[in-house]
């Protein structure tokens, strides 16, 4: 649910909204959409609540082209977030993660199949991290690539056990919060990223908001720049980022090809309202771009 608010309420204070609007979501949900709507298989391995919010979310995954055939119906409510979005666009969210939590480690072994045959496996942190960690573990042992978008942020991941993954895509407070380290300018920004890297990963691609994105690897860095648009609503711009570079990528384009792509696809859905309902298909974008 998305509030749009000109501040945000002080403590003990209740302020009006002049509007709101619903919408489906999740880091995981928005991403698997945004490459879907590109034109991407898109497998979904997620849990929603055995409530109306579950079944609707499933509706809307099967109207996106995604499988669902692995989605999990659990005993929880499904997981909701409410975000406040102010009058520049910026937005504040607060995460209830309901059913997500019941995706446990111990069923991820029922998956592996699936996982082997896949071009990309997409994690975020909004099902248990020992998920994920079991996640990593198979697609390590089948080659196949993982982007970890370690979103939202987790006091339990530090420099010291980050994932080995060959992406990991975290905006620029997550990274600071993983590195400890400061992230005010773009020389600080390519420090803490080779701070992962160094932990193990092949691929740091920082998103930067309006600036676009900073790839670093052992070797390089490169910062990709985004396009202009003027911003009404930057909700999802992330996971729109996430979504299409995974498509882009799994196309066959190489990665900076790829992290330019993601870059405009992500701009054109902050032209509009909503997370997925700003998330553009291909057709959409080829003519955006005319
Ligand atoms: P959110 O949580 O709002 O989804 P985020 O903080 O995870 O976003 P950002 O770094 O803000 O992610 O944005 C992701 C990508 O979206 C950027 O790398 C860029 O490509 C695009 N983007 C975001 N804001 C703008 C903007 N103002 N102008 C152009 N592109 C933008």
């Amino acid at each position: 649910m998305q509030v749009f608010v000109k501040r945000m309420p002080l403590a003990g204070e209740t302020i009006e909204a002049p509007d709101f609007s619903l919408g489906y979501g999740g880091k995981g949900s928005n991403q698997a959409i945004a490459a879907s709507r590109l034109g991407s298989t898109v497998n979904l391995i997620t849990a929603v609540g055995n409530d109306d919010f579950g079944k609707q979310q499933l509706e809307n995954y099967k109207r996106n082209n995604i499988d669902t055939h692995n989605v999990i119906i659990g005993n929880e409510i499904s997981g909701i977030a409410p975000i406040f979005v102010k009058e520049n666009g910026e937005n504040s969210i607060i995460i209830v993660k309901g059913a997500n939590n019941e995706l446990t480690s111990q069923k991820v072994d029922q998956y592996e199949k699936i996982i082997a045959g896949s071009k990309l496996i997409v994690l975020q942190q909004e099902i248990p991290l020992e998920t994920n960690n079991e996640v990593i573990k198979i697609a390590n042992k089948y080659n196949v690539p993982v982007l970890l978008n370690p979103a939202p942020a987790s006091d339990e991941v530090s420099l010291d056990n980050i994932s080995k993954v060959q992406f990991y895509a975290p905006n620029e407070t997550e990274l600071a919060r993983i590195t400890n380290l400061p992230v005010n300018t773009i020389d600080e920004i390519k420090s803490a990223a080779q701070q992962i890297v160094k932990a193990g990963v092949d691929n740091v691609i920082v998103t930067l908001g309006e600036k676009g994105a900073l790839w670093v690897t052992q070797e390089n860095h490169k910062l990709i720049p985004s396009k202009k648009v003027d911003v009404v609503d930057t909700t999802g711009a992330g996971d729109a980022f996430i979504g299409s570079f995974a498509h882009y990528y799994t196309s066959g384009q190489d990665i900076e090809t790829s992290l330019s792509a993601a870059n405009i696809y992500a701009a054109l859905t902050i032209k509009k309202r909503g997370t997925q309902k700003s998330y553009l298909s291909y057709n959409e974008v080829e003519e955006e771009l005319k």
